[in-house]
């Protein structure tokens, strides 16, 4: 399953989200697999957002909220519409990330 950026529309594997691009950070490998395990909530914190930032994304509320991509053009801005529908999506399904990656799939989101 797919969820896309909403600045460029380059689709991102769900599962790639998940458990493999916190590997591209530079946090240690132990570190990075603990962050696999904790809640969605807690898994963007400021100390986890700076890292993702720093390797080009940036994530709404939840990491399959994704809202600037690696392959995002330098000065393309976010699409404020679906930027909005991500963000109710997320915050009706709560920590439910298959129900959040189905929803947005649905929608092409
Ligand atoms: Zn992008």
């Amino acid at each position: 399953m797919d969820v896309h950026c909403t600045t460029c529309g380059e689709p991102w594997d769900i599962y790639h989200l998940r458990h493999d691009a916190i590997f591209e950070t530079d946090l240690s490998h132990a570190e990075a697999k603990a962050w696999t395990e904790l809640s969605p909530k807690i898994k963007l914190l400021d100390r986890y957002r700076g890292k993702f930032r720093e390797i080009g994304y940036e994530f709404g509320n939840s990491i399959l909220n994704v809202i600037r991509c690696p392959a995002c053009p330098k000065d393309a801005q976010p699409d404020p519409d679906k930027a909005a529908l991500k963000a109710t999506i997320v915050e009706i399904l709560g920590d439910d990330e298959d129900g959040i990656a189905a929803t947005m799939e649905d929608h092409g989101l």
